[in-house]
């Protein structure tokens, strides 16, 4: 089921997708609500044709930062470090964790803010995220599947210039408009464990990043088993399990963003994620 956040009569409606319509589903005024509830009732009236939707990124204000993967694909950790060893080379064994502040999640066809007074290194990163549906706390690998309620697309836009100044790259990830989310939620039942999905970005229609899923060096179940050891993941906790090589530094010379630059972040199942860069 491809799940929506929309606007309807001027407020927010959850719903379902069924045959090229949004059907509202009823009980829940929140993405995050139904998360929790989990017992989807969709109604058959006023149905919305999708094509016609003003969409909201699915979660649009999530209640914790998002967590996200660095350097989880090998060949976008060859990119990176070649970009800037000192910033990117990965010299460890474990997963690298850090935390994107996300105000307000950026949605379908919204523009990404290149807040180019403070930022001149402007990024894309297409990634698969996964949602948590249930609270995890000691949830093993052979068990993690049944803690994910569902997947989105997010695009992790970094300021380059932000994240290596600062070392830590939490204040280069967090700039408002720097998390475009969606264009929906695909329930975990409609994706095969662990997700093996096609995933490809363009800036301008060039294809920019082309790989698959499976490359991720720690994979969903991983993920789980390792932060749920000791920190309980909430339900509704969205994890974005990092980008394939291809980013905008990875380039030479480096390709990044600029005012009107049209991305598009894909995922096989998922759909397409396009933003401009105001
Ligand atoms: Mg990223």
């Amino acid at each position: 089921m491809k799940l929506y956040t929309y606007l309807f009569n001027g407020k927010e409606h959850i719903g379902a997708e069924d045959n090229g319509y949004i059907y509202p589903i009823e009980g829940y005024d929140t993405m995050l609500s139904l998360i929790r509830g989990n017992n989807i009732t969709v109604s058959r009236n006023n149905a919305v044709k999708i094509d016609d939707a003003v969409l909201s990124a699915p979660i649009p204000r999530p209640e914790q930062d998002i967590i996200c993967l660095g350097i989880n694909y090998a060949k976008h950790g060859e990119e990176a470090a070649k970009y800037n060893k000192e910033a990117f080379l990965r010299d460890q064994p474990n997963a690298i964790y850090f935390s994107k502040r996300v105000n307000r999640a950026v949605a379908q066809g919204e523009n990404i803010i290149s807040h180019s007074d403070i930022v001149s290194k402007l990024d894309y990163e297409c990634e698969l995220a996964f949602i948590i549906g249930k609270d995890a706390l000691n949830v093993k690998k052979e068990n993690a599947a049944e803690y994910i309620f569902g997947y989105t697309i997010i695009n992790d836009v970094s300021a380059r210039d932000l994240q290596t100044r600062h070392k830590q790259w939490y204040f280069g990830k967090s700039l408002d408009g720097f998390t475009p989310m969606g264009p929906c939620i695909v329930t975990a039942d409609e994706i095969s464990f662990p997700p093996k999905l096609y995933i490809k970005s363009y800036v301008n229609g060039e294809l920019r990043q082309d790989s698959t899923t499976d490359y991720m060096v720690f994979d969903p179940a991983y993920i789980i088993e390792d932060l749920s050891a000791g920190m309980t993941l909430k339900a509704g906790t969205i994890i974005a399990t990092g980008t394939p090589a291809g980013v905008g530094m990875g380039f030479d010379p480096p390709k990044f963003l600029k005012r009107g630059d049209k991305v598009t972040c894909e995922i096989e199942k998922i759909g397409k994620l396009e933003n401009t860069v105001l």
